[in-house]
């Protein structure tokens, strides 16, 4: 139970009427009733308590690149932003690092210490603690085989302790993790990174300010392009290792970074043997349109808001893709990004 005053105190940074679509890489989803981004675990439980306390629903979530908000979102649900949550803790040869740290900082701190294992996170959106919920990947890197322990808060248990796993015991596999199965809130997890030289606190530090300044933009694409785009230049020119070079023209050439999306939007189906964007190439299906959102004419597997789309064009745009694929290859393709009521 929180007493009266702690929940007043509360209410000053619950935002009422908060547009989602500020809050997500989509850029759609209509206004929440309530909507917070705690700082710290201690609020972050606060609020949790609070919503069991006021009878609210709670939705988490980190920064919005692989969710699809309702475009009339429930007015009894609290929306929770984990983006705010902002550590970066150096321990020796270990890091402590928080759920809402974005993925493509651990490149920066990568590079920092000479390490080419975190360089497939460099422009890989969306925040670590997502990242170990869906076991973010890129190329032959993936979070579940960077981090060593996850800590989290059990939602089944009243207490709300934090609690610790082992990597051993997270159940990874493509996109897959045991956070999936479970009501469990990521806070953060360990990093191990032994002989390494010793990541310089003040530099980390001083890129984390940077970032923080970037307050209510963190979701949009475009200034995570820039931000991360430039301050990897900085770090590492005149000699910026061939596979960051790559990553960046990969993204580039696929327009990661021009218009609103969620990257892939479908997960997929490695029995048939061909990626979903190459089925739907096949299929003759980019560029289709519902309203303001269209599959891209650069990649088959992104459905894109390319003019104030709403979620129920976009959803509309997946049942067009799963449709064909089913009568053509006998599948249903299943969705990557979350559909969020
Ligand atoms: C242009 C583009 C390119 C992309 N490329 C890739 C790619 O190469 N590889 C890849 O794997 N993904 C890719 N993605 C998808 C996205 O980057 C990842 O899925 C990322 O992990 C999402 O992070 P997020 O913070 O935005 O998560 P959100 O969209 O905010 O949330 C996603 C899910 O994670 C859950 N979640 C979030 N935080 C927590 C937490 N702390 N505890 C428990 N559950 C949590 C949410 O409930 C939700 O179900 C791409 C997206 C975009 C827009």
């Amino acid at each position: 139970m929180i007493s009266h005053k702690e929940a007043r105190q509360l209410e000053q940074f619950i935002r009422k009427q908060e547009k989602l679509a500020n809050h997500c890489s989509y850029a759609i989803g209509g206004n929440a009733e309530y909507f917070a981004s705690p700082r710290t675990v201690a609020e972050l439980v606060a609020l949790l308590r609070y919503c069991n306390q006021q009878r609210l629903e709670y939705t988490i979530f980190g920064i919005g690149s692989n969710i699809l908000f309702s475009d009339r979102p429930n007015v009894n649900t609290m929306y929770i932003s984990l983006k705010e949550l902002l550590q970066f803790e150096v321990k020796d040869h270990e890091w402590f690092v928080s759920a809402g740290i974005p993925m493509s900082m651990l490149a920066l701190a990568g590079e920092l210490i000479h390490s080419t294992d975190f360089q497939f996170t460099h422009l890989l959106p969306g925040s670590f603690g997502a990242g170990i919920y869906m076991n973010a990947k890129y190329y032959q890197g993936q979070i579940g085989d960077v981090i060593s322990r996850v800590y989290y808060l059990d939602m089944a248990e009243p207490s709300l302790e934090i609690k610790c796993i082992p990597v051993e015991e997270c159940k990874y596999g493509y996109k897959q993790s045991i956070f999936q199965n479970n009501p469990w809130i990521i806070v953060g997890a360990d990093i191990s990174v032994e002989g390494h030289p010793l990541l310089s606190k003040l530099e980390i530090e001083s890129v984390l300010e940077k970032y923080m300044l970037m307050e209510d933009n963190k979701s949009n694409l475009m200034q995570f392009h820039a931000f991360f785009s430039g301050e990897m230049k900085r770090l590492t020119q005149p000699e910026t290792p061939v596979f960051i070079q790559e990553i960046e023209e990969y993204r580039s050439q696929n327009k990661h970074f021009v218009n609103h999306s969620c990257g892939s939007y479908f997960k997929n189906n490695y029995d048939i043997g061909k990626s979903i964007g190459a089925l739907v190439d096949q299929l003759q299906l980019k560029g289709t349109a519902c309203g303001g959102a269209m599959i891209s004419s650069h990649h088959g597997n992104m459905l894109i808001n390319v003019n104030n789309a709403t979620a129920e064009n976009i959803l509309q745009l997946q049942a067009i893709v799963s449709e064909a694929i089913s009568k053509k290859y006998g599948f249903i393709p299943e969705p990557e990004v979350q559909i969020i009521k």
